[in-house]
Order: C-alpha cells, then sequence, then structure tokens
C-alpha cells in the first residue's frame, strides 16, 4: 500500500487452513533522524470446510443533519467506504407526533437516491427506514427498518403523523403483512427494533421517560423481533444503574427507569426478542469504530435473505468491536427455539474470537419455571464464567438435564484498550429450549446396537466436546479390522458396516474417551 492507495486497498487473501484467522497489517515509517513500525491486528475471520452461514457486518441507527437534532451528510457511503459495513441503514427522526422537525420529503427522497447509487449486490446492502420516537405510555423509540423492492419504495409509509407507537403500528398494518416472512416475499416488509429501551433522558423534568415496556402484549412480536441491546447511550441488557454501560454513566441527566424496559425481562416475561447493537450517531457518521454494531449469520449478503435472518434472530450485537460469536445447542443457534424431548441431552458450545485478548466469557440462563425474581427483574443463572485472557475461546458443556423450559445466551467481555470508555461487550441473540414430554429412547452415554448385528452397527456417544474422536473395533483376535473417527455432533453417531465382518464377537473401542463395548455380529 502506498500514497497512490488513498488510504484504502482492496486485495484477495486466501486461507488455506480452517480456524480463526488473523491479518496482521505492518505500517512502516520513517523521518531522516528514525524509523519505526506499527502492527494492526483486523477482526477474526473463520475459516470453515462448508461455506455458509458467514457472518455480515451492519448497523441499523444513524442520524445525519436531516434528523432536527443532528448534523453532518447521509452516510451511506461513508458506512461502505469508510467504515465497511456490508449492510447499512440512515434512521433519521420521522416528521410524526411531536418531533415535526424530521426528515422532509425532499430529504426523504435525497436519502433513497443514496441509499440505492450506493447499492453493491453481494459487497453491500442499504436498507431504508426511520426513528421513531415517543415518550411515555407512547411506546419508547423504535427505529422502523424496511427491506424492499425497488418498485415498492413510494409504498414505504413515512410521513405518519402518529402520536405514539400504537398509531404507528396501525399506519404500518396498512402496507405490510404481519407475517414478515410473507412480507418479505410481497417486496416490502417491516422490523420495529426499540432502543435504549429503560433510559430516562433527564431525570429532573417530567415527560423524558423513552422506556419500551415488554411483556406478552407489549407491541407486535410478529415485526419486534430483535432490540437494540447496545448503542452509544449504553447497555439495554438489565436493570442496573450500576453497570459500567448503564445509560447514567454517559451523562448526569440521565437514569436507568427501574421496570419491566430490559433484555433480560422481556426474555422473563416471554417475548421471543433476539439482540443487534448500533450506534445512534448523530454526526452523519454512522457504522463508526466502536459504536456499536452487529452481526447476521446468512446465506448471502442479499437484503431479503438478511432480513430473513434477522426475523429468525440470528444475530448478536457488540460495543462496536467486530467480535466473532456462535453458540449453539444442539442443532439450534442463535435465535432458534429448539424443541427438545425432556431426557434429550442438551450439548451447548460457544465460540469467542475477540480483536483483542477476551478477558470474560458469560454462559447465562433463565429457566421458565424455577427462574428467580429479585426486585422485579429476572435473576439470571450464570452456568458458567471463563476468564480466557488470549484472542480465541471455544468450550461445550452438556447441560444438566434441565427439565424446563430455559433460554440461554452468551456474553463477552474483551480487553478494552482500543475501547474508549474502557468496555468492550458482546452480547449474543438466546436460543431458547422448550422441553417436551420425555421419548420411549434412552441416552446412555455410549450405546451400540443393534445388537448382535447384521448389516449395520450403530455408535451413539453422548460427548460434547469440539474435536472428533477415534474408533476402532477389534475381532476377538485383538486384530484390529476397523479404524474411524467420530465427528462431534451432540450426540456423536456412527453408522458402520459391518456385513463383511466374519460372524463372531468384537470390541469397539474409543481409546481418547476411554469407553469399550462388545457386539456379536452375526451372519
Ligand atoms: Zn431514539
Ligand atoms: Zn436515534
Amino acid at each position: 500500500m502506498n500514497l497512490a492507495d488513498s488510504g484504502r486497498l482492496e486485495t484477495t487473501v486466501r486461507f488455506r487452513s480452517p480456524g480463526i484467522h488473523y491479518l496482521i497489517f505492518t505500517a512502516e515509517f520513517s523521518d531522516p533522524s528514525d524509523a519505526w513500525e506499527l502492527e494492526f491486528r483486523s477482526n477474526p475471520v473463520k475459516v470453515q470446510s462448508s461455506p455458509t452461514p458467514s457472518i455480515y457486518w451492519g448497523e441499523f441507527h444513524a442520524h445525519s443533519q436531516n434528523s432536527h437534532d443532528a448534523y453532518g451528510q447521509v452516510s451511506f457511503s461513508k458506512a461502505r467506504l469508510t467504515n465497511c459495513l456490508d449492510f447499512f441503514c440512515a434512521t433519521e427522526h420521522h416528521r410524526g407526533g411531536a418531533r415535526s422537525a424530521g426528515i422532509s420529503c425532499e430529504e426523504w427522497e435525497a436519502n433513497v437516491e443514496e441509499a440505492l447509487r450506493e447499492h453493491q449486490p453481494g459487497f453491500f446492502v442499504p436498507f431504508l427506514g426511520y426513528e421513531t420516537s415517543f415518550s411515555g405510555e407512547g411506546g419508547g423509540h423504535h427505529n422502523q427498518i424496511f427491506a424492499f423492492d425497488e418498485a415498492r419504495i413510494g409504498d414505504i409509509p413515512v410521513y405518519v403523523e402518529a402520536e405514539n407507537m400504537v398509531e404507528i403500528w396501525e399506519a404500518l398494518s396498512t402496507e405490510v403483512p404481519a407475517n414478515p416472512f410473507d412480507a418479505v416475499e410481497n417486496g416490502l416488509a417491516v422490523l420495529s427494533i426499540p432502543h435504549h429501551t429503560g433510559k430516562n433522558f433527564n431525570t429532573a423534568l417530567e415527560g423524558h421517560e423513552a422506556t419500551v415496556h415488554f411483556g406478552p402484549d407489549a407491541g407486535p412480536s410478529t415485526w419486534r423481533r430483535v432490540m437494540e441491546i447496545y448503542s452509544n447511550h449504553g447497555q439495554s441488557e438489565r436493570f442496573d444503574p450500576n453497570d459500567p454501560l448503564a445509560y447514567e454513566k454517559r451523562g448526569d441527566q440521565f437514569s436507568s427507569v427501574d421496570g419491566p424496559h430490559y433484555a433480560q425481562d422481556a426474555w422473563a416475561l416471554g417475548n421471543r426478542i433476539g439482540v443487534i447493537a448500533s450506534s445512534d450517531d448523530h454526526s452523519g457518521r454512522g457504522g463508526s469504530p466502536r459504536e456499536g454494531l452487529f452481526a447476521v449469520y446468512s446465506d448471502s449478503l442479499e437484503r431479503k435473505q438478511l432480513f430473513r435472518n434477522m426475523v429468525n434472530r440470528h444475530t448478536y450485537g457488540t460495543t462496536g468491536d467486530r467480535i466473532l460469536m456462535d453458540l449453539s445447542i444442539n442443532s439450534a443457534g442463535m435465535g432458534d427455539v429448539l424443541h427438545a424431548p425432556a431426557n434429550e441431552p442438551l450439548c451447548l458450545r460457544v465460540l469467542a474470537a475477540g480483536t483483542e485478548p477476551l478477558e470474560a466469557v458469560w454462559i447465562l440462563r433463565w429457566d421458565f419455571t424455577q427462574g428467580k425474581m429479585r426486585n422485579g427483574h429476572p435473576v439470571f443463572d450464570t452456568l458458567a464464567k471463563y476468564s480466557p485472557g488470549q484472542y480465541v475461546f471455544s468450550d461445550s458443556l452438556i447441560l444438566d438435564m434441565p427439565k424446563d423450559s430455559s433460554l440461554y445466551y452468551v456474553k463477552v467481555q474483551q480487553s478494552s484498550r482500543l475501547q474508549q470508555d474502557g468496555q468492550a461487550f458482546g452480547w449474543s441473540s438466546p436460543i431458547w429450549v422448550i422441553r417436551e414430554p420425555v421419548t420411549a429412547s434412552v441416552f446412555p452415554r455410549f450405546r451400540v446396537y443393534p445388537n448382535p448385528a447384521n448389516d449395520q452397527l450403530f455408535l451413539t456417544v453422548l460427548e460434547c466436546g469440539t474435536e472428533s474422536t477415534q474408533v476402532q473395533v477389534y475381532n476377538a483376535a485383538t486384530a484390529l479390522v476397523y479404524e474411524g473417527r467420530l465427528s462431534p455432533t451432540a450426540l456423536f453417531t456412527l453408522e458402520l458396516d459391518v456385513q463383511k465382518l466374519s460372524p463372531g464377537r468384537y470390541w469397539v473401542r474409543l481409546p481418547e474417551l476411554d469407553l469399550q463395548a462388545a457386539f456379536l455380529k452375526v451372519p
């Protein structure tokens, strides 16, 4: 890279092995008396044998001079070129209600024009949207984010003269079907994304509570699929005025309102809501580093597919650092609802890779039957807490057969050398585990069946590792007749073709797990 590149260089890198990789950039400087180097590390890149799903980074909450309270130019090009986002939505204040000085028709048209101009299929995807903000009973602040076919941009209901969220949702429902999957097929779909959900903007004045209420009847669950768990305002994970990311730490007049206004409250009250993070930047520089970003797991960088994955809550949010996070329970990933018989073992796997060494990783759980409340808020169990002290961390654990339906999420903290305010976190969307009645089958640790066997033999191992394990089969004369490896899944299962073995007694050994079983081969 040199001066002619003007500070931006695109190049292709090929990774030759699976796993977590980083790119290290070295910048060389010199003046007549000295020469020195600076080293920069990229965000982590996960290379896997199957290419999908991938992680895409973006942000859905940014203002410019077109909002009544911000400055700077509309920022799709900055989001794409300077901040290297994969997708972006500018969310100016809408023009209805008390905030009548929001975006004008001409500004909205200019916004649409820039969004379409910056669209680079497969590389950068713009969304269109705006913010609706109400205090008190009005339902708090939400960004309305639209996935659209270009032919339907004119149908986006923008200039809604509404006084609260109920009126906004009524207006939206005239244009957008309630089912978001149908809507996206139809060419116009919406997400209603709440933010700074427990914040009071001015403790000295009345009417400055911008809280969002959660619970079974609190807003359209079909559109409210994700919430901002973090932004410039601070965290909306849980009510805790002493949390280092609490709203009150960002300004003397701000406070956290005590009530069912936070992600943990929403989850305990039964809302199936995932998490994102975005900036709420007010300087036309949405997507800038360390203001709040989110990742979507998606098969492709395409607007409809990104949107479907957001509706499915396949998302996680960070304080702006591109921390790689993955969470699964058996076959379920972030945001999924797993229905599992009450005797089926659950294997939870977590992976995190920081842009700095990871200081802490928490696995948190809410038990829908036995979960305890304290001072009106749910107390989540810490199932595990790790202090990795290195860039990459992974672990897997068998959940101890909980009989109740529960949800699980992961929170990570990385060292904060680069974080302006000293705190860098990431939060996964939860996985919901719904316990179903016990099935007839049982799940012993190691099972070889059928026994006797004729043509096929199945091995099942309840083992929750991340590495594959060795399998050996010996005959009665202790000669090795088969050798292979079991891949890691919740229950390792291997199908062995034993048709060609001569009848007799055999032993299956898994030496790395110290397991052994006998079986009889019959003609
Ligand atoms: Zn707002
Ligand atoms: Zn805003």
